[in-house]
């Protein structure tokens, strides 16, 4: 048996091989150099040979692994004259990029729905513009996500040490690259030839727009609405948790909390309903599939600041199904049909309860959260959809493509 001082000594010596890279920027400058050099160097030749591969299902990865190609190569031809405080910096940025190249990597065509990454950035293209590009790549955790734009990010990197390399060399070094935007669309790995699912890059594509409108509006909407929030909140708490001791700290953590809820939530339910504005029923239907596994009420303080399922179901197929309802002939074919009876189980469902707002109005922060979101919804929802380019202003309508679709379920029958 280990005595308990053995294990204390060998817990202490564990800690103190953890500190391994703090020691080492102790080490002299030239070690560090040759070591940021070697890695650039390194890196620089890794991001050339993916960049050769042929087996990409877009151009838009080949351009990203030059991009890092070209920024690894930079920081190589510069380093020498690298500032010495800014060592752990140039580590960070060159350990970011090699990270990167996995996206790049993973979207080779073995990995993805190759046959649908070519349509789906021309679609996306023609939503958002020509300078937005995808890199659309597995992950092996169940869930559909985006990654902002990564030359905005290198952009930043970059823009903080102007003595050694001016942001305007980097653009020249990435050449029109500098003006483009790339995007990661990640998909869950065991979904891949799942086309059923993909409807859900909708909704990630909406988190672009709706990130647009918040970085213009959202300052604007809440200092607005925040003196009222946190009347109500400093009332919760001076009547609600007894004697009002450190009662601003409360109040401040409170509203900062509410804050956070506030933009989480605003933009998971805008970034549903432009997923059903542009891919229409089959945005709801994934998104109703891929809820199945989680609680429909969960309080979102509770739940990483999303909204609960029922809250954001029930919000988009109100808008969805009515019109779908109303359009359906005997001439749809039954399959069609019967989609539209499986959605309006669903509301059933969704509607039998009301207990994702019994949750959300269980805590003050929630709450006047989501009385602030459901006042402005509709203004905000409009205001993105508008920022939509002029073909895609009308909403995607299935019985429009009633005709279509019937001629495709046949054929693939
Ligand atoms: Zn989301």
């Amino acid at each position: 048996m280990v005595s308990p001082w053995k294990k204390i000594v060998q817990y202490l010596l564990r800690r103190k091989l953890r500190c391994t890279p703090r020691r080492i920027l102790n080490l002299p400058v030239d070690i560090q150099l040759a070591e940021l050099r070697r890695h650039a160097e390194s890196l620089a030749k890794l991001a050339a040979t993916l960049e050769q591969a042929e087996d990409f299902p877009n151009e838009t990865a080949r351009e990203f692994c030059g991009i890092i190609r070209a920024s690894a190569r930079l920081i190589y031809q510069r380093i020498a004259i690298a500032p010495p405080d800014r060592f752990s910096h140039i580590h960070f940025i060159l350990a970011a990029l090699g990270e990167d190249l996995r996206y790049a990597d993973r979207s080779r065509v073995e990995h993805t729905p190759w046959s649908l990454v070519q349509a789906m950035e021309r679609f996306l293209q023609a939503t958002l513009g020509s300078e937005y590009q995808f890199i659309i790549r597995p992950q092996w955790s169940y869930n559909y996500a985006i990654v902002g734009d990564r030359v905005a990010y290198y952009r930043r990197l970059f823009s903080s040490f102007p003595d050694w390399i001016p942001i305007s060399e980097w653009h020249a070094t990435i050449k029109e690259s500098a003006s483009h935007r790339i995007f990661i669309i990640s998909f869950p790995r065991v979904e891949r030839m799942n086309v059923l699912t993909h409807a859900n890059w909708g909704h990630e594509i909406g988190h672009i727009l709706i990130s647009e409108w918040m970085a213009e509006h959202f300052d604007e909407l809440w200092q607005r609405e925040a003196p009222a929030i946190e009347a109500a909140i400093r009332d919760y708490v001076q009547n609600e948790l007894g004697p009002p001791v450190l009662a601003d700290e409360i109040v401040a953590d409170y509203m900062k909390r509410t804050l956070s809820l506030t933009r989480k939530s605003l933009k998971e339910l805008i970034s549903d309903a432009i997923g059903a504005h542009i891919l229409g029923p089959a945005a709801l239907a994934s998104l109703c599939e891929f809820s199945s596994r989680f609680e429909l009420d969960a309080n979102p303080l509770e739940c990483g600041d999303y909204p609960p399922w029922r809250f954001r179901l029930t919000k988009i197929i109100e808008i969805l199904l009515p019109e779908l309802q109303a359009a359906m002939t005997e001439q749809w074919h039954p399959a069609l049909r019967s989609f539209v009876k499986w959605l309006e189980d669903w509301r059933q469902v969704l509607t039998s309860s009301n207990a994702d707002r019994v949750a959300i109005n269980s805590d003050v922060r929630s709450k006047k959260a989501y009385e602030l979101l459901e006042t402005n919804y509709e203004r905000i929802r409009t205001e993105v959809l508008g920022s939509l380019r002029s073909h895609l202003q009308s909403p995607y309508s299935l019985a429009v493509m009633s005709s279509s679709t019937n001629t495709l379920i046949c054929c693939s029958n």
